[in-house]
């Protein structure tokens, strides 16, 4: 079956969801604007007690259910401390590249619900003043968040709500081209959500039913490794909806294509569950804008899911991003060679 995606409609959606804040952990926001969206489509949203969302879909066969998911939860930062000048020393949540983040602002999503603004800075922040600011490198230790305010010790910054714990969100910094180029922080995975989201609404405006009873799962959890590590007894399979990489070692892959991950840093995903969406790509994708990939420093929430002893087929695709974990650059080829893969699958091609 041929799909007709709009990318402008995904690039809308994109654009909206991933200046919703939603670093690890910190679903308020997200689930607030998740379930809106969704009820505008005519959904139901469903929370289970690890805030993973869900929406149930009722299949045309209904002996088995099968999941797909896309998390919602993007890398940010926690409040572990206070320098003597009221700078932040913080966690990463996720595997952040500090060097990437620098200079960057972000939002401090304190207890108290209180937001404050703040600003990543290297310790020897400024060239002028120290040598070693263009040699120090960049880690946990050698940076700190500076709120962007009167601060100047730990009380002032206590007195604006932070506190040990309080979540940090890295500012998006969203830029879209003419040409169909997307650079921003978050397109992990906050893409993939868009192209399930735009599959939902395609689903409801044409009355079609996927092949079976379909959860269309978004964790909050992924960064960490545990999105997906508990999901509804009744799923026999998980398939993530994540990003893809490029690089030596990716042959084919670019901005432009969807990748097919057979293995990650956790091994391989389902032989036949992986040959299925081999099937859709070879169905409803476009030629030359697929590939099949072994993913080294990765692993997706379907992987995760089955590591933490589901009883579960897992699998995996996305669209490929350059400076993964930086500013994360795609093209809307690949987000809609994506949802046209989603689609497939979640049809029952392929099989
Ligand atoms: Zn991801």
């Amino acid at each position: 079956m041929s799909y007709e995606i709009d990318p402008q409609y995904l690039l809308d959606t994109l654009h909206e969801c991933v200046e919703v804040e939603s670093p690890v952990g910190y679903y308020p926001e997200i689930h607030a604007w998740l379930r809106e969206t969704l009820a505008e489509m005519g959904y139901e949203m469903t929370v289970d007690n690890k805030a993973t969302a869900y929406v149930r879909v009722p299949g045309r066969d209904s002996s088995k259910t099968v999941c797909i998911g896309a998390h919602l939860d993007t890398i940010g930062l926690v409040v572990r401390g206070f320098n003597d000048d009221g700078t932040l020393r913080v966690r990463q949540l996720g595997g952040i590249n500090y060097a990437s983040i620098e200079g960057e602002t972000c939002l401090v999503h304190c207890r108290d619900g209180r937001t404050v603004a703040g600003q990543v800075i290297c310790n020897h922040h400024s060239v002028h003043v120290w040598a070693e600011t263009k040699t120090d490198a960049r880690t946990e230790d050698t940076m700190s968040v500076s709120l962007i305010a009167d601060v100047s010790c730990p009380d002032d910054a206590r007195a604006l709500g932070v506190t040990e714990g309080a979540i940090i969100g890295i500012d998006p910094h969203f830029e879209s081209f003419d040409n169909g180029y997307v650079v921003s922080r978050h397109i992990d995975d906050k893409a993939a959500v868009a192209a399930l989201l735009d599959t939902l609404r395609w689903l409801k405006e044409t009355g079609e039913a996927p092949a079976y009873d379909t959860l269309f799962a978004f964790p909050i959890y992924e960064e960490i490794g545990h999105g997906a590590s508990w999901v509804p007894s009744e799923v026999s399979e998980y398939v993530a909806c994540d990003i893809t990489l490029i690089g030596p070692d990716y042959a084919g892959s670019d901005e432009h294509s969807v990748g097919v991950i057979c293995s990650d840093a956790k091994g391989p995903y389902d032989w036949d569950l992986t040959n299925t969406l081999i099937a859709c790509a070879e169905k409803a994708c476009t030629e030359g804008r697929w590939n099949t990939q072994v993913c080294f420093h990765y692993s997706t929430d379907a992987n995760g899911a089955y590591v933490h002893t589901n009883d579960l087929r897992a699998a995996a695709f996305g669209m490929a991003c350059l400076n993964t974990h930086g500013r994360e650059r795609c093209h809307m080829d690949a987000i809609v060679e994506t949802e046209k893969l989603a689609r497939a699958y979640v049809m029952g091609e392929g099989r």
